[in-house]
C-alpha cells in the first residue's frame, strides 16, 4: 500500500511539474520534449511497480515487458532533451534526430518478444526472468544514449556563460542526484528494503524532473548552493519532526521540541548567510563585469589614440619636410636681394625686405622644432657628440639674433668667463637648438631692456645663464613651461603663432647630454632667467 501511494505521489508530482513546464511555453521544443520524456517516466514508474503486484502471471509479464519497452523511449527523449537544451551543436539536423529514434523504438517493440527478456515467472514474491539474445544490445543502447546526452550537457556547461550555464548545471545536477540515489539504493540497500518498496531508488527520478523544470521555468535561477542548503535543512527538519511526532513520553517530546526548534533557527540562519554570501558575490561579479567593460573601452580608446598620434607625427614630419625647401629658397633670394646681387634696392624697400627675412628665419626655426619633435616622438633623433666650444655656439646665436633684437629696441649682451671654457663633447646642433630656443623666447617675450647671456664653469659643469628683462612668469607657469604644447600668458599674448614646443625640445636635448635645464622668475613683469647646465665630461 505504501509503495502504491509513493508511486502515485511521485508520478503526480512529475506530471504536475511537466505540465507547468509545458504551459510555460507550449510552443517551445524543449518544453514539448520534456513533457513526452516525463510521460515515459510515468509509464516506466507504474509498470515497474505493477509487475510485482500479485496479479496473474500474464498481466505481470505484460507490465514487465512494458517496463523494458518504456526505458529505451525514456532514454531517447532524455537524449533528445539534452542535445536540444541550450542550443543544439551535436546533431542539429531534425532528420538525423528522427533517425536516431529508430534503434530505441525497435528495441522497445522487441521487448514484447523473447529477444530482450523471456521465461518470465514469479519467485520469492518478485517477478523473475531470463535475459534474451538482444539484451546486451539493449543495455549498450541505453548506456550509449545516456552517455552522449550527459557528455553533451557537460560540454555545454563548460562552454556556456551566465544564466545558460547555471541552467545546464541544474539539469546536470538533477540527473546526477537521481542517478546516484538509484545506484546506491538499487545496488546496496535493495535487500534491506521490504519487498513492498522494491526499487524505491527509481523514485529519485523526481530530482531530475524537479531540477529540470526549475531550469526551464526560471531565468533568474537561485544559486545551486541555496537550493542545496534549503534541501539539506528541509530534510533534516522533516526527520526531526517525524522524531518529534513519534515521541512516547512528555520529557522526550519536550527535548525533541527544543531540538527541532533550535534546528529551525539554525537552518534559518544558515540559509540567510548563504544567500547573503551569494548576494555579495553577485555584486562583486557585476562590479568586475563593469570594470572589464570599462577596461575594454579604455583599451580601444587607447588604440585609437595611438593611431591618431601616429598619424599626427607623420603629418608633422611630412609637412615640415615639405616646408623646408621653399623656406630655404626664400631665405636665399631675400638675402641676395638685400646684398644687391640683383641691382641696387630702394631704401624704402629695405625695411620690409628685412622684415620678410626675419619672419622667414622664425618660420625656419619653427619648422626645425617641428621636425625635431616628430623625430623625438618616433625615437629617430640622432645623437652625435663631438668636441665643441660652447662660447662659439653662443656667439653664433647672438650674432644670428642681434639684428632683429636691436631692431626691436632691445640690447643683447654676452659675458664671457675670464678664462675661456674648455671644449666639451656635445652634439653641437642639439645644444645650439636648445640655447637658440631660449634666447629666441627671451627676445619674443621682452618689450623693454634686453638680454644678457653669461657663461661660467664650476667644478664639473658648464653653465649658460640667459636672463631677460621681459614679461616674467608666475610659479605655476614656471612649473609647466617645459611640457609639450604648453603656452603661458606671455606666449598667448605676444606671440600668437607659437606652438609651445621650443622649451620642450630644449629640455629633451639638454637631458640627452645628461644636463639640466630650469628657469627662474621673480614674477610677472619682472623678467626671467633660464639656466642650461652641461657636464664637462
Ligand atoms: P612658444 O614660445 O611657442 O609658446 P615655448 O615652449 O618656447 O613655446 O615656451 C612656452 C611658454 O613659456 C611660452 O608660451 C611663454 O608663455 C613662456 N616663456 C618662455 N620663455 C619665456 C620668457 N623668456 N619670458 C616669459 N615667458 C616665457
Amino acid at each position: 500500500m505504501l509503495s502504491l501511494t509513493l508511486v502515485i505521489i511521485i508520478a503526480s508530482l512529475c506530471l504536475s511539474l511537466a505540465t507547468i513546464a509545458f504551459f510555460h511555453n507550449p510552443g517551445g521544443k524543449i518544453n514539448r520534449i520534456f513533457f513526452v520524456l516525463v510521460f515515459f517516466v510515468i509509464v516506466w514508474l507504474f509498470s515497474n511497480y505493477l509487475q510485482n503486484e500479485p496479479f496473474n502471471l500474464s498481466l505481470a509479464s505484460l507490465f514487465l515487458r512494458t517496463d523494458f519497452a518504456s526505458a529505451p523511449l525514456l532514454i531517447y527523449f532524455f537524449f533528445l532533451f539534452t542535445i536540444n537544451f541550450q542550443g543544439n551543436y551535436l546533431i542539429p539536423s531534425t532528420l538525423k534526430q528522427v533517425l536516431l529514434f529508430i534503434p530505441p523504438l525497435i528495441l522497445s517493440l522487441l521487448s514484447f518478444s523473447d529477444l530482450i527478456v523471456n521465461q518470465i515467472g514469479f519467485g520469492n514474491h518478485i517477478i523473475t526472468f531470463k535475459t534474451g539474445l538482444l539484451f546486451p544490445v539493449y543495455v549498450i543502447l541505453l548506456i550509449g544514449y545516456t552517455a552522449v546526452g550527459c557528455g553533451d550537457l557537460l560540454l555545454k556547461y563548460k562552454k556556456l556563460k551566465g544564466i545558460e550555464r547555471i541552467q545546464t548545471l541544474y539539469v546536470l545536477l538533477g540527473f546526477s542526484i537521481s542517478a546516484f540515489i538509484a545506484l546506491i539504493i538499487n545496488l546496496f540497500f535493495q535487500h534491506l528494503l521490504p519487498v513492498d518498496l522494491f526499487r524505491i531508488g527509481n523514485y529519485g527520478i523526481l530530482f531530475f524532473i524537479g531540477f529540470t523544470t526549475y531550469a526551464i521555468l526560471r531565468h533568474h535561477l537561485l544559486e545551486i548552493k541555496v537550493i542545496l542548503t534549503e534541501l539539506f535543512v528541509g530534510i533534516i527538519a522533516l526527520l526531526l519532526l517525524t522524531q518529534l511526532l513519534t515521541s512516547e513520553t512528555f520529557p522526550e517530546f519536550l527535548f525533541k521540541l527544543i531540538l527541532f526548534s533550535s534546528f529551525l533557527g539554525f537552518g534559518y540562519l544558515l540559509i540567510k548567510s548563504v544567500m547573503l554570501e551569494i548576494k555579495r558575490r553577485e555584486e562583486l561579479e557585476t562590479l568586475t563585469y563593469q570594470l572589464e567593460t570599462v577596461n575594454v573601452k579604455l583599451t580601444m580608446a587607447y588604440k585609437e589614440l595611438e593611431k591618431l598620434d601616429k598619424a599626427k607625427s607623420e603629418f608633422i614630419s611630412i609637412a615640415s619636410h615639405q616646408l623646408r625647401t621653399p623656406l630655404a629658397a626664400i631665405k636665399g633670394y631675400v638675402s641676395m636681394i638685400l646684398d644687391g646681387v640683383y641691382g641696387k634696392i630702394d631704401e624704402k624697400a629695405k625695411e620690409p625686405l628685412d622684415s620678410i627675412y626675419q619672419s622667414n628665419e622664425r618660420l625656419i626655426r619653427l619648422v626645425n622644432d617641428l621636425l625635431n619633435l616628430s623625430r623625438l616622438d618616433a625615437g629617430k633623433i640622432k645623437f652625435e657628440p663631438a668636441p665643441a666650444s660652447l662660447e662659439e655656439i653662443v656667439k653664433d646665436i647672438v650674432e644670428e639674433l642681434r639684428l632683429p633684437i636691436e631692431n626691436k629696441g632691445l640690447y643683447i649682451r654676452m659675458d664671457r668667463p675670464k678664462t675661456p671654457l674648455p671644449q666639451i663633447k656635445i652634439d653641437r646642433d642639439h645644444v645650439r637648438q636648445a640655447i637658440l630656443n631660449i634666447v629666441d623666447n627671451a627676445a619674443k617675450y621682452t618689450e623693454k631692456g634686453g638680454i644678457t647671456i653669461e657663461l661660467s664653469e664650476t667644478k664639473n659643469k658648464a653653465q649658460i645663464k640667459i636672463s631677460d628683462t621681459g614679461e616674467g612668469m608666475d610659479e605655476k607657469e614656471l612649473e609647466n613651461i617645459f611640457r609639450m604644447f604648453y603656452r603661458a600668458t606671455a606666449g598667448i599674448q605676444f606671440h600668437t603663432e607659437g606652438a609651445g614646443i621650443g622649451l620642450y625640445i630644449a629640455k629633451k636635448f639638454v637631458e640627452m647630454h645628461k644636463g639640466r635645464i630650469y628657469a627662474e622668475s621673480k614674477g610677472k613683469g619682472k623678467g626671467s632667467t633660464f639656466y642650461v647646465e652641461l657636464p664637462l665630461n
